[in-house]
């Protein structure tokens, strides 16, 4: 599943293309997007901003409509100039969303509806966002007043969950308990509030670390990704997908298991983080 930080690139690199640009095509495979097109066509409007709000993406348009999309596994927004050939198969195509300098081209997209702008506070999975990590004005308190609430759950699955805090992927998930030393599957009651702390602040630093300038492209799918400051594509990561490697810290070799209700796989040190 992306990231919070790969939907926030997409969403900012689609938002510098097409906010305040008017909409000369629109196309999509779902028939409840193309219906209120009929009704009330996309083309026309104004393209008003693209945002991110946790992992769900926002492209909002003059009239008070707003597409939502939801990347799941493997969703993506890519951008083209008109007549570029697309980096995947048309058969992979979900929406297309054409001004006069651009081609927004949404693939293999899974989850995509219209809501109202006044909708979105109420929304069944917007309005129960837990802190996102990513905004601007992150609350910092109110995310780990949330963890606590998860006192009985394993820490991994907690930080998984988009109501505590919104971004956290598979990814940093493993990333942020091995650099703040935590056991995965501790209960979170079981931990010190430095840990929590250390949890909520490093998540924010990974996921802020990773939307920097310099990587900006204009395709939006996820580049790189590192959280060991180090440039070598095999040094990037401190544990996730280093199974079986020895720990960077102390040497141990990293552990894989399937975690969680979703059975999402978690990479640690036993060493470092029991
Ligand atoms: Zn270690």
């Amino acid at each position: 599943m992306p990231e919070g930080d790969t939907i926030f690139r997409a969403a900012r690199t689609l938002q510098r293309a097409l906010a305040g640009k008017n909409v000369t095509g629109f196309e999509s495979v779902f028939p409840h997007l193309t219906r209120i097109h009929e009704d009330a066509p996309i083309t026309g409007r104004t393209v008003e901003s693209v945002s991110a709000s946790g992992k769900h993406l926002l492209m909002a348009f003059t009239g008070d409509l707003i597409l939502r999309t939801h990347m799941r596994m493997n969703g993506s927004w890519h951008i083209y100039r008109p007549g570029e050939t697309w980096q995947r198969s048309r058969r992979d195509m979900r929406i297309v969303v054409t001004t006069a300098d651009f081609v927004a081209v949404g693939f293999s997209i899974p989850v995509a509806e219209w809501v109202r702008g006044r909708e979105i506070s109420r929304h069944a999975e917007l309005g129960k966002l837990g802190p996102d990590l990513l905004a601007e004005h992150f609350d910092e308190e109110e995310a780990k007043r949330r963890v606590r609430g998860r006192g009985d759950s394993a820490i991994a699955d907690v930080l998984l969950n988009q109501r505590v805090m919104a971004g956290i992927g598979n990814v940093y998930k493993s990333e942020v308990l091995f650099a703040c030393r935590v056991d995965p599957f501790a209960l979170v009651s079981r931990l010190s509030d430095e840990q929590v702390s250390c949890l909520v602040t490093t998540a924010r630093k990974f996921l802020r670390a990773n939307v920097s300038e310099k990587l900006a492209a204009m395709t939006t799918y996820l580049g790189f990704r590192k959280t060991t400051r180090r440039d070598d594509p095999s040094e990037r990561l401190w544990a996730y997908g280093r199974v079986g490697d020895p720990c960077r810290r102390c040497g141990s070799l990293i552990k894989i298991a399937k975690q969680g209700r979703d059975a999402r796989l978690t990479y640690w040190c036993p060493t470092c983080q029991s």
